[in-house]
This record gives C-alpha cells, structure tokens and sequence, in this order.
C-alpha cells in the first residue's frame, strides 16, 4: 500500500465558502518512509517551490482585482474618452524567497491614446516587497554586502540576481536614508515619561575612506540610557544596556545630523528639563560639541573626561623602568581628579624623558589633560559612591555601531554617502525598538 498527498489551492467567494471558482495544483507527491534527517521533511526545494506557486496564485488574483477596479474614464481632464484593454505586459516582482512575473492588464484611452501604468514598479513603486526590502537593508548593516548575498544564497537555495551585493548595497542605502528623513520629524512626537538620571557617552571612530586626498574619516556615535538599564555581566566582559537609544554619522555637516539624532535620541530615552545628564567622552570638541547641545535641555549636567580614554592613552606610553613609579602617581593623582599635581607631575616627566620621541607622547598627553581639565572628577569617590566615571562599564558605542561592520577587512573602504545610511540602520538597529518601529515607514520611503 503506497499513499501520497497533494496541495491545492483554492479561490471562492466569502458568501459561500463550498464553491470553489478556481482550483490549481499546488503539489502531489508521495508519502515515503523516512530513513534520516535528510528526507525526512519536504526539503527546501519543494517547499520554496510550494511557496512560489500559491504566491503566483495569490499574485494573479490580486492582479485581477486590480484589473476589475481600474477607472475607466481616461484621467486627463480634458478628454472624454474610455480606458480600454489593450493587451498584457509582463514584469518582475521579488519576495523574500521567490522571483515572480507578473503579467498586468494594460489600458489604453481610446481616444487619446493615454496608457495607463502596467508594471509592477510603476504601480508599487518598486519590484520588492518591502519584508525583502527589510532583510536586505538589515543583512546590509550588520554583514559586509557579499556576505549578505551570500546569507540569501543559502536561505533561498539558490543565487538570485535580485539578492546581488550591489543590489543589497542600494536597497540598504536607500533604506538608510529615508531613515534620516524620518528622523527629521521626530523631535516633537518623541515624549516619555521623563527620566531623573541619564548618561551619555559620545566617542568618535576613525574609518578608511576612499578619498584619495584623505586618510580616514572620523564617525561619531552616540548611546544614551538611564543608569537602570546597565545590566551586569560576568566580570570579565563589559556590561549589557537593556534599554538605550544610539546615533551615528559620517556626515560633513557640521555635526547637525549627529547632533539632532542625538537629541532625539535622548528625548525617547526621557530627557527632560528636571533631568541629570552625565556626559561621558573621549576629550575631542566634537564630541563635547554635542554634549553642550544637550544641556540646554536638561535640568543639570556632569561632564566627566572618560575615564577608559585616560588609561588607555597612558598605556600607550611605554616608559622605560625608571619612569614607571612616577607615571603611576600621576595615574592616581588623576584617579582623585587632581589635574594640577597630575600636569604638574607630567611636566617633570617630560623633563626626564630619554627621548623626543617619549617627550613628545607625554606632552601630548599633558595637553590633553590641560584642554580637559574642567572634566575631571575625582575618580575615585564617584567609584566608590557607585556612580558611572567610565564608559568601559557599558557596551561599546563605536565598535558595536561602526567598528563592527566599517572595520572588518583591511581593503574596506568607505565614502560618506555610503556609509552614512547603513550608520542609520545600525543605529536604529541598536537602539530599543526603534528599527521594529520604524523599517516599514523606512521602506514605504525608500526609492
Ligand atoms: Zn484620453
């Protein structure tokens, strides 16, 4: 005894469901006994090709609604003549797992001549669907472009043109953008309860550029949360924010996009005029730039110096052994926020240097510590009194937004206008809710 089974789809009117208008066979195949992991299941080719057909089904008969619902006075006001049929034409529409042609009823005035719309871009305004436009732009923004073709090659069994990395390139670029746009009304629909206590960590990540008059280009990052949010790891590995808003650019423009998504991204996180910020950053104007565009939406502010921008750049001065124990007081005057006994100390140090080299490091750093000075704290009592002092504690902004995805290989290069865009994504994607909130507005806008 052998049995099989078949699919079939079915059209029929909502009145009565039990006639059935339009029947097709979807497949018919038999049931055989399974003998390992292998075929056990339909396996991918049947079932994409299942898909393929009910949605070729599906497609057809939305076509034809269309068809049915097509005004048929001719559009132009002037004339009085009647859109009639004149034949079909084909064109290609692509979902997230299958490639279709669809044929559309074109019209024609009979008396003018005017041709209504009869492709599917003409009418959607794309050939994708947005659920494939989403996955692209997502692929896009966390894989490099070839890798996210290849991610589709092996979900969709099989290479497909519309899944190409230039093709992936410019639907996440596109996407990216029409994020800003949307962003750009954000300001004044962006208001939750407002938060007591909130931090704010802006830092800047150097990215190769294809400039050919540049070296890199800097991007900056931003995350903003409230102190809740920081969730404790196993001590080893930095802490994971359950709740934050990030932004990004690259963008040659005076900081404006950087800092207006900053701000929107502090007003979603609750900023408010009775809230605390406390502003952590690496020591460069920009990024205080965008902390004192802050301020004056906030109640108060603490500007803290970074403490793990500090001692990283005291590890990078190598001493030679005698130094040491001098370098390591400084370290600790500065733990205590004593910038005068620190700079003090650092001026001696200089003066003792073996070579240019080591004096210009150490003068290097004296005068960040100099141009910084306002924003040292004493270190030390905010760790007792288990307030933040470094941004070591948390995630971090610029190699979860840019390093990550800017700096995987050493030939990746990037220009502003392509790099700005997938910025966009990946801070949409990093930030809470927000991509879940705003991919289908994103792709509706795309072109
Ligand atoms: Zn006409």
């Amino acid at each position: 005894m052998s049995q099989s089974y078949r699919v079939i789809f079915q059209t029929y009117e909502d009145s009565s469901p039990d006639t059935v208008i339009k029947e097709a066979l979807i497949i018919d195949s038999k049931i055989t006994l399974p003998t390992n992991c292998l075929d056990f299941t339909m396996g991918i080719k049947t079932q994409l090709s299942m898909v393929h057909q009910i949605q070729s089904n599906v497609l057809n008969e939305k076509l034809a609604l269309l068809a049915e619902n097509q005004e048929r006075h001719c559009p132009d006001s002037n004339c009085t003549g009647k859109l009639v049929k004149c034949g079909k034409q084909k064109s290609p529409f692509h979902d997230v797992f299958t490639d279709h042609m669809v044929v559309m009823q074109r019209f024609k005035c009979n008396f003018c001549g005017h041709e209504t719309p009869s492709t599917a871009k003409m009418i959607m305004g794309t050939i994708q669907s947005g659920e494939l436009q989403k996955i692209q732009a997502e692929l896009g923004a966390t894989h490099t472009y070839r890798e996210a073709e290849e991610l589709f090659s092996l979900f969709s069994g099989a290479k497909r043109t519309i899944n190409n990395h230039d093709r992936i390139k410019q639907v996440t670029e596109s996407v990216g953008s029409s994020i800003v746009e949307i962003s750009k009304h954000e300001k004044e629909i962006a208001t939750i309860n407002e938060a007591s206590e909130l931090i704010l960590n802006v830092d800047g990540g150097h990215i190769k550029t294809t400039d050919p008059d540049a070296r890199s280009m800097e991007a900056l990052a931003s995350v903003i949360y409230q102190p809740e949010a920081i969730q404790s790891n196993s001590k080893d590995t930095r802490n994971h924010l359950t709740s934050k808003n990030c932004a990004a650019s690259i963008l040659d423009d005076n900081q404006e996009q950087f800092i207006s998504s900053t701000i929107i991204a502090a007003l979603k996180q609750g900023l408010g005029p009775k809230t605390h910020v406390t502003a952590l950053c690496d020591g460069a104007q920009n990024c205080w730039n965008v902390v004192e565009a802050i301020r004056p939406l906030s109640g108060s502010m603490t500007c803290i110096l970074d403490w793990f921008h500090i001692s990283m750049k005291m590890k990078n001065i190598s001493l030679p052994e005698q130094l040491k124990t001098k370098f390591l007081r400084i370290k600790w005057h500065l733990w205590r926020g004593n910038a005068d006994s620190a700079l003090l100390r650092l001026s001696q140090l200089a003066k003792e240097a073996s070579t240019d080299t080591l004096r210009d490091k150490i003068n290097k750093f004296s005068t960040y510590i100099r141009n910084n000075r306002d924003r040292l704290v004493n270190y030390r009592d905010r760790k007792k009194q288990g307030l933040v002092f470094t941004s070591h504690l948390a995630e971090s902004t610029v190699e979860s937004l840019i390093n990550r995805r800017c700096k995987g290989q050493q030939h990746m290069r990037w220009s502003r206008d392509g790099l700005n865009p997938l910025l966009q994504i990946r801070a949409a994607l990093n930030s809470k809710g927000e991509w879940e909130n705003k991919w289908r507005t994103a792709v509706l806008n795309a072109t």
